[in-house]
């Protein structure tokens, strides 16, 4: 997927830096829409979601 990092969505807060997609000295995601689910059968609280757009930073 193209990205710019330099243009942050500031509908989707992020502070994960460590994501290709994230604006770096913006805690914003630069992606026009992202997908979260998660992990367990039944979750119960915010630690049991998982943004699956998530990449790795190269
Ligand atoms: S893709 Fe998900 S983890 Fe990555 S910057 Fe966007 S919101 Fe954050």
């Amino acid at each position: 997927m193209m990205n710019s990092n330099n243009r942050p969505n500031p509908s989707i807060g992020c502070s994960v830096d460590q994501c290709q997609y994230h604006c770096g000295t913006q805690d914003f995601c630069s992606l026009e829409k992202i997908q979260v689910g998660t992990h367990e059968k039944n979750p119960t609280m915010d630690q049991c979601t998982d943004c699956q757009s998530f990449r790795v930073k190269q």
